[in-house]
């Protein structure tokens, strides 16, 4: 198919391009019109990015990762039409058996994907290595000291865990850090009482990413900068951040953008399964979350996940933290991919998947722009 008339989001910039799309990937950018028989978009002067990637996300429309493959399938069509194309599902805290359950229905996603839907790019482990101090909506009952024994029990043959939530402060995280970055898991710090130091010297065991940055952590103090303070201070480390305007304000969005920059940070949605559906109660982790005003909290009032898509997000950013659209499309699209060694996703570019995303001139969501009989 031909997608015309868009301004395209190539290398930081926005350039009127067309785009050919062939067997899922973009195969020609240039002046080209459709050949005789082949489909075509107008995308009418709108944003033409690439679909986006979203590295941390639990459930979306009903469906729950921690739920098995059906759901991670629910999952990835859903996701789709929502102009993400790839993810990496998130389980949450839960007992031994239940958590591999949840990686096994992951990795068989992962091994025969959706015809039409986001790609999943492995699994992201939110627990059990986590603080009970700073357990936010984990279950403090399911958490667990870190050791490569209890990984192993936990993920037994599933080889599908790309990333991995570990508090670096608990006896047991270093090595496991070391171990576990060997093995090419991309090792991220929350749900941590840590101070900055350990937290430097997570990273120098090998820890890239700080999880939802100042949510379910020690708090940045001037004197005491803790983990959000290194995760911004750290150039090794890049930052996940939920941009729904309820667990950053705008200003602290805006403050961690100028720090990190668009290679530095990362738009998650951490998206509970009220995402994309109406306000009520809901679950997350066999837990009861009540959805309204578009925040989602446990009956303590504990903020549990998001309702966020990864578009609104990126709209957030542009319009309540002020930062310019160029630098913010990154963050949503090829810095998450690049991140986890995913650079055939979050570009336009010949050869990328070809699932891009369209939004209008006040950076609203249209469609997701992709080939779908090929998909
Ligand atoms: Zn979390």
């Amino acid at each position: 198919m031909i997608v015309k008339n868009g301004l395209v989001f190539i290398d930081g910039a926005f350039h009127r391009k067309n785009i050919r799309i062939l067997n899922g990937r973009i195969a020609e950018i240039g002046a080209m019109e459709a050949e005789p028989g082949e489909s075509c978009r107008d995308a009418e002067g709108h944003y033409l990015l690439p679909g986006f990637v979203d590295i941390h996300i639990h459930a979306f429309g009903g469906a729950d990762c921690m739920r098995g493959e059906a759901d991670v399938r629910q999952m990835s069509r859903g996701l789709l039409e929502t102009g993400v194309a790839a993810f990496v599902p998130t389980t949450m805290s839960e007992g031994t058996e239940k958590t591999h359950a949840a990686l096994a229905g992951i990795e068989r996603v992962c091994q025969k994907p959706e015809r039409c839907g986001a790609s999943v790019l492995g699994a992201h482990m939110e627990a059990p290595f986590l603080s009970p101090q700073y357990k936010g909506a984990q279950r403090a009952e399911c958490l667990r000291l870190p050791s490569m024994e209890a990984y192993r029990e936990i993920t037994g043959d599933l080889s599908c865990v790309r990333m991995m939530t570990i508090a670096p402060e608990l006896p047991g995280a270093l090595p496991l850090i070391r171990e576990l970055r060997e093995q090419g898991v991309i090792l991220c710090a929350a749900h941590s009482a840590a101070t900055a130091e350990q937290v430097h010297q997570a990273a120098d065991a090998g820890l890239t990413q700080i999880t939802h940055l100042f949510n379910a952590q020690t708090p940045l103090h001037h004197r005491e900068p803790g983990v959000p303070g290194a995760g911004l201070a750290d150039d090794r480390l890049a930052v996940q951040v939920i941009a729904d305007g309820i667990h950053l304000h705008p200003d602290v969005l805006r403050i961690a953008a100028l720090c990190k920059g668009s290679h530095g940070m990362i738009l998650i949605s951490d998206s509970m399964e009220a995402a994309g559906l109406p306000e009520g109660t809901y679950e997350l982790g066999g837990q009861k979350v009540f959805v309204s005003g578009g925040a989602a909290r446990l009956e303590n009032g504990v903020l549990a996940g998001s309702t966020l898509l990864l578009h609104q997000a990126v709209k957030n950013m542009i319009c309540l933290a002020g930062i310019a659209p160029e630098c913010v499309i990154p963050m949503a699209t090829s810095t998450p991919a690049d991140s986890i060694g995913a650079s055939e996703y979050g570009r336009i570019s010949v050869g990328a998947c070809g699932v891009l995303a369209e939004m209008n001139p006040d950076w609203e969501f249209v469609t997701t722009v992709c080939e779908r009989e090929s998909l």
